[in-house]
């Protein structure tokens, strides 16, 4: 789905976090995807110290493909620059088309 229906729209508010990379060139290179059986948040980087990794929970898998697309695309973002205090990471899901009335994108997260 991300290479297939996502990565193919302009995305613009990705390329502009201070990584500036495309959400196109992040969808090709190496990222380690782990996984968290443990619950709690949707998931998480630490990118400081694994640039190339992002986790995500049960919690997340559990809620659909959308929402572990919209998870996938928000890890992403963080990987790109996007901080962990401000609504800069949820963005980029409505810059790349994933924002309908039901979701994924989120008007109210933060970090
Ligand atoms: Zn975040």
């Amino acid at each position: 789905m991300l290479v297939g229906r996502i990565v193919g729209y302009p995305c613009t508010s990705f390329n502009r976090l201070p990584g500036g990379r495309t959400l196109q060139s992040m969808a090709v290179s190496s990222i380690w995807i782990n996984y968290d059986a443990s619950g709690g948040s949707w998931g998480w980087t630490m990118p400081s110290a694994f640039p190339d990794d992002i986790v995500i929970t049960g919690y997340t898998c559990r809620m659909g493909r959308w929402s572990l697309l919209g998870t996938f695309v928000h890890e992403l973002a963080h990987l790109n620059g996007a901080d962990g205090f401000s609504h800069a990471a949820e963005e980029t899901l409505r810059g790349c088309g994933l924002q309908s009335p039901r979701g994924p994108y989120d008007p109210s997260i933060r970090g």
